[in-house]
């Protein structure tokens, strides 16, 4: 139960935060994505030049008029005999095997020829490098902002750990294995660390992702050493991150993979109390595990390490600030009210891009100026002004104000920050940044506005340019609008006719019908948008108002 709800917050959560910022354009310098079926469509009409395959996510894809864009690596084998069959251009991307890999099979293969075939793998052990830390972290749960009962249960497990005896006088069931899941960059690893630094016991660390592609057998005899070392050292946090990847479900065999979770299975079934080792491991994903993993015995705890709340942000803001001379005026709470949705990760980069400001001119402490540009660095990109020609320019200030006027009438309880036509460093040509409620539900209503919004920038375009001139700036909004379009159809059961495909594609054209009625209708306020960024090119709030104050936010979409 707390699981799927988990989930559904983890989508609720993914969808606001595309729309929180980031309805952002992409422009020249960062490739531009492709989805598939647009890239097999492009290179059908002779738009191709040429594409790169390789192992990695994406192709890298070369068009003819010189521009790039990537697209999804769909790893299938039949991709590049039909692009060459089209005529078009292919390379492959050597990927150059790391050079440990290589270094481990020289050294596998000598040891195999010496000992005459005897022990492959079992050789390669003192090879298998353990990144552990073995002294006691310096940091403790007092570091950490978490939840109460979070951090009831790690105080509870530090307790543990430095009283073994006690727990096991009184019976209590002995803690082995404790998975703590949740988006990244909330904490997880912190509070694996700061476990050891409260229990002042060592700290070992193993990452799932450290398995992968290995040579069969390291994996296992890696987790053998960490467990050998953590016994020999009297105990200690043992902490696996990202253990997805050795423990993903065991749909298709994958010996190594298989091996190490076997291996780490039989370590854990293995030790008692007495020994003062606990297991944490970490994973974004609880669904994707092998229920062997999570079996009795094993990592039988489960710990929700969530995206933090108001109050949590602003206590993560506050640890992270101790040794950080802010000025009086810098508001944290105001700070922890925008920033909705942030992790604890991106908030202490926050605190951090505003200290670098605040040094860069040569400042005494950090006042809200160097908040606010780093607010803006870390959520859109440095801005990077003068990349874009006249047309551009025009084009980016109807796209944005599109955004911007569909947010003001859709969403009335949004409050729209920043619109700007200046590009930033991450690739935007132009972004409109709304800053959203806090929510745990949405209503379809307010679903069918979000994707309204995202698709206002394209919708804003049409009018101005038509439909033959509308730019490639929309694809991060189109993606953004079919992610959620198909989770309303899929998940939530939000479509009409139950034909998830039929429905997404309904969603979609009802929304965009929407974004074009209501930008016809409040047309000479979206033109007094444009003509604003044109001149001025970025809008704070304060700037914004008057320039939509003729028009009542809606608490209904317009009728057809
Ligand atoms: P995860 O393992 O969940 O991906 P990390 O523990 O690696 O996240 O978080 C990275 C950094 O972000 C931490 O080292 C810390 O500086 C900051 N951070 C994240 N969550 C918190 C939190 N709840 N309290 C304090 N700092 C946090
Ligand atoms: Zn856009």
């Amino acid at each position: 139960m707390k699981n799927k709800r988990w989930q559904g917050l983890m989508v609720l959560g993914m969808i606001g935060a595309l729309l929180i910022f980031l309805l952002a354009r992409e422009a020249g310098d960062a490739p531009a994505r492709l989805s598939y079926p647009e890239f097999w469509q492009l290179a059908e009409h002779g738009k191709i030049e040429s594409v790169t395959l390789g192992s990695g996510d994406t192709w890298q894809v070369q068009f003819t008029d010189g521009t790039r864009a990537a697209t999804p690596n769909p790893r299938a084998t039949d991709g590049k005999e039909r692009l060459l069959a089209l005529g078009i251009d292919v390379r492959e991307q050597g990927e150059p095997m790391p050079a440990l890999l290589l270094a481990a099979l020289a050294l596998g293969g000598a040891l195999l020829l010496l000992r005459g075939g005897g022990r492959g793998a079992a050789g390669l052990q003192k090879y298998a490098a353990v990144h552990a830390d073995e002294r006691v972290p310096d940091v403790t749960l007092s570091d950490v902002a978490i939840s109460a009962d979070t951090m009831q249960s790690m105080r509870d497990l530090a307790s543990f750990l430095k009283h073994p005896e006690s727990f096991i006088r009184l019976g209590a069931r002995r803690p082995r294995g404790v998975m703590l899941y949740g988006p990244p960059g909330t904490g997880k690893t912190l509070l694996a660390r700061a476990l050891a630094g409260e229990a002042k016991t060592a700290f070992f660390a193993l990452s799932g992702s450290d398995f992968v592609q290995v040579y069969v057998g390291v994996g296992a005899s890696r987790v053998r050493e960490l467990f050998r070392r953590a016994r020999k050292a009297g105990g200690g946090v043992i902490f696996i991150d990202e253990i997805d990847a050795i423990g993903k479900s065991r749909d298709n065999g994958n010996d190594e993979r298989d091996q190490t979770l076997n291996a780490l299975l039989t370590e854990m079934s293995g030790f008692s109390g007495q020994d003062g080792i606990i297991v944490l491991a970490a994973t974004n994903r609880l669904d994707t595990l092998d229920a062997a993993l999570l079996r009795e015995g094993r990592f039988d705890r489960r710990i929700e390490v969530g995206l933090p709340d108001y109050g949590e942000r602003l206590k993560i803001l506050q640890v992270h600030a101790r040794n950080k001379p802010l000025a009086e005026t810098v508001k944290l709470q105001d700070l922890a009210r925008r920033t909705t949705l942030f992790s604890g990760a991106q908030l202490e980069t926050l605190l951090n891009e505003a200290a670098i400001r605040a040094a860069r001119r040569e400042g005494m402490q950090i006042e809200p100026e160097d908040m606010e540009a780093a607010f803006c660095a870390v959520t859109v990109g440095e801005e990077r002004p003068g990349k874009l020609s006249e047309r551009e320019k025009r084009t980016v200030a109807w796209h944005e104000a599109g955004h911007a006027l569909l947010t003001h009438v859709m969403q009335p309880e949004a409050q729209l920050a920043r619109v700007t036509i200046i590009p930033s460093s991450r690739g935007a040509a132009g972004y409109s940044m709304s800053v959203q409620p806090d929510r745990q539900l949405r209503t379809r209503k307010e679903l069918m506005a979000m994707i309204s919004v995202a698709l206002g920038g394209r919708a804003a375009e049409e009018m101005l340019l038509g439909q033959d001139d509308v730019t490639t700036g929309a694809a991060n909004d189109l993606k953004r609008a079919r992610e959620i379009a198909s989770a309303m159809a899929r998940e939530w059961a939000m479509g009409k006719t139950g034909d998830p495909a039929a429905d997404e594609k309904d969603i979609l054209r009802e929304a965009m019908e929407t974004a074009r009625q209501c930008l016809q209708r409040y047309e000479s306020a979206l033109q007094g948008l444009a003509q604003a960024l044109l001149t001025r090119e970025t809008l704070l709030e304060e700037e914004l108002r008057p320039l939509l104050a003729g028009i009542a936010p809606e608490d209904a979409a317009p009728e057809a």
